[in-house]
This record gives structure tokens, sequence and C-alpha cells, in this order.
């Protein structure tokens, strides 16, 4: 190979810059050419493309979201957005690929590198930690923190005035942020779509805390919970204990920003490396993961396979135990 392109897709997390920089930096290092492709697949399809230096990459690492922007694009579905997006790749001599995202853009690589001559390496980007593969996911340590900072937040307000609040954190299906939040910040409970929580037990839950002289309480609830996210949850609460004054609190987007964290800057920088690395030692359709704080290589068809998906067992029980 003799050129590299990076890009990000998908949903952006804190962490991706640090990763392009990585890329980039180690690219040109190792004596390839290395160019960005701006918006995902969709810079691809509309020649969006940009050769990258050391210095295009200097003062990122700090920032949240993408420079290389993101998008979602429908046309690389289909065979004659791939043919255009592989025209245009090797029209400018890119023969290899760092694709940054979840598991959308890992599906599109993985078809991509299937039908056409250009190696793909994968880096796991979303905030959500729910891929296969990596114990951490770029932008989920940064979104922890940014949760756990709000919810600290709301706990001041809530503790003023005797209130019990529910706030949603996101994560999609998977409750890692939750978790992770709901033991850092002492909640009283979380709610997760990993475990069915009857509504009985947690109003149990929070008349242990009233009778133990607690004067707030905190309900994290994951956006994948069964009952309709916190909105849900409140309601049916409400219905049956009598909690002196509730809030619903949804955290949204802000989640999703911010500058990242020390972790999520090495991890990015880490799974940077390591993919330019792979591309080189002859890897194609494999993702770069975390697995106790090893760098280590998945092929994306092994990524992509349904697996089960499993909090840590001690976390989880810590959760009640704690609260
Ligand atoms: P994420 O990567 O965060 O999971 P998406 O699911 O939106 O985000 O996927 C990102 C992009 O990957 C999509 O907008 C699309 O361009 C591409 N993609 C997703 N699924 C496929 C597929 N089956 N074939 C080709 N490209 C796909």
């Amino acid at each position: 190979i003799k050129k590299i392109a990076v890009f990000t897709s998908g949903g952006d997390a804190p962490g991706m810059n640090a990763c392009i920089r990585a890329v980039v930096r180690t690219g040109i290092y190792l004596g390839y050419e290395v160019a960005g492709i701006k918006q995902g697949y969709q810079g691809m399809i509309d020649d969006n493309i940009e050769n990258m230096s050391r210095h295009s990459v200097s003062n990122i690492m700090q920032l949240g979201g993408t420079v290389l922007k993101t998008a979602r694009c429908l046309a690389f579905k289909n065979p004659d957005g791939m043919q255009k997006a592989y025209e245009n790749l090797k029209k400018r001599g890119i023969d290899a690929l760092v694709a940054i995202g979840g598991d959308g853009t890992f599906t599109g690589a993985e078809r991509f590198s299937s039908t056409y001559d250009i190696p793909v390496i994968c880096v796991p980007g979303t905030i959500d930690n729910d891929l296969y593969g990596s114990d951490f996911t770029l932008g989920f340590d940064t979104a922890t923190n940014t949760v756990i900072e709000a919810i600290d937040k709301i706990r001041d307000t809530a503790e003023s005035h005797d209130r019990l609040f529910f706030i949603e954190v996101m994560g999609r299906d998977a409750g890692c942020i939750a978790l992770r939040a709901g033991i850092a910040s002492g909640a009283e409970a979380i709610m997760l779509p990993e475990k069915d929580t009857a509504i009985s037990e947690l109003i149990d839950l929070l008349e242990h805390g009233a009778a133990n002289k607690k004067s707030s309480s905190i309900v994290i609830v994951a956006e994948g919970d069964k009952n309709g996210g916190a909105f849900g949850v409140a309601k049916l609460v409400k219905e049956k204990f009598d909690f002196y004054d509730t809030k619903v609190t949804i955290l949204g987007h802000l989640q999703r920003g911010g500058s990242p964290s020390s972790f999520d800057r090495i991890l990015g920088s880490r799974m940077g490396y390591a993919a330019v690395k792979a591309l080189i030692n002859g890897d194609n359709r494999k993702m770069v993961g975390l697995r106790g704080n090893e760098i280590v290589l998945t092929d994306l068809k092994e990524a992509l396979t349904d697996h089960e998906f499993k909090l840590e067992d001690d976390l989880m029980e810590m959760s009640i135990i704690l609260a």
C-alpha cells in the first residue's frame, strides 16, 4: 500500500480526533501518504477528500466531535454508491482505509472490502460501549464522565428541594453508561435494559431510602429501558408511590460532546496507531480493540455476529449493595 485514507462515520464520539491524528502521523512517519475523507461514506461518493499532513491534525486532540465530520449515507448501501466510492478512491491512489465508527460503519466496511481490492481496518467509536471485540469503545469514558458531572449538579437541587429525580442517559440498547454513571454518582437505583427491575422492586428501593432518611433520590434510567425511558418509569412509579416531588431529566445530546478524557485520548491514539500498523502488516476486514489493556484485532465478521451482551457481574451487584 501507498496511501491510506481515514474517515469517521455514524455517530460522533469524543476521542475520534485523537484517533484521526494518530492515523495521520503514524502513516506519515512510516512513509505512507495519508488522506482524510469528509463525512464518512458520503464523502467517498462525493469525492470530498483531502490530503493530510502532520500539520493538518495539529491542535485537534482536545476537541470533541470529529474534524472530518460524519454522516449517515444511504447511497453507500447500494452497489452503485459503492462503485462510485471505489472509483473516487482509486482516482486518488487511495489503497487502504481506516474507518472509525459503530456497527453500521463496520457493516459497510466489511461489504466494501469484500467487493473491492481496498483493505479496511475499523476502530470502534461510539459512546455506547456496545461493540463486541473491545472492552471499551472510543468516547464511552468521556460520555460517562459528562453524565456523572450532570448527575452531581442535579443532586444539588434534588437535595435542596427533597426531590426524586429520574435521569435518562444514552447508550442505545446497552446500559453501560447508566451502570457506571449510576455507581459513580451514588444513584439510589439504576434501570437497565439488561436487567428486568419490576416497578415494585424500584419502589421498595426508594421506600428503603426514605426510611433511611434520604432526603433526595436519583434513579438513573438507561434510554434502552423497557418501561419507556425516564418518563415511562416516572409515570409507573407515581401511580403507586406518593413521593414528595418528582422530576424527569433527559440528558440528551450533551452526552455526545466535550473534550475527550485522558483515557479516550490515549485509547484513540493507540487504536489509530494500531490500525495503521495492521494495514501495513497486511490485515484486512478487522477491527482494533482493547482487551485487558492489550490492543487486539478481531475479524469484522466475528465482531458483527450476535454475541450475548453482558454487563460486569461485580458492577451489577455493587449497584444494589452500594446504593
Ligand atoms: P454507526 O456506524 O454508528 O452504527 P450507522 O448505523 O448510521 O452508524 O452506519 C453508518 C453508515 O454506515 C451508514 O450511514 C451507511 O452509510 C453505512 N452502512 C450501514 N449499514 C450498511 C450496509 N448494510 N451496507 C453498506 N453500508 C452500510
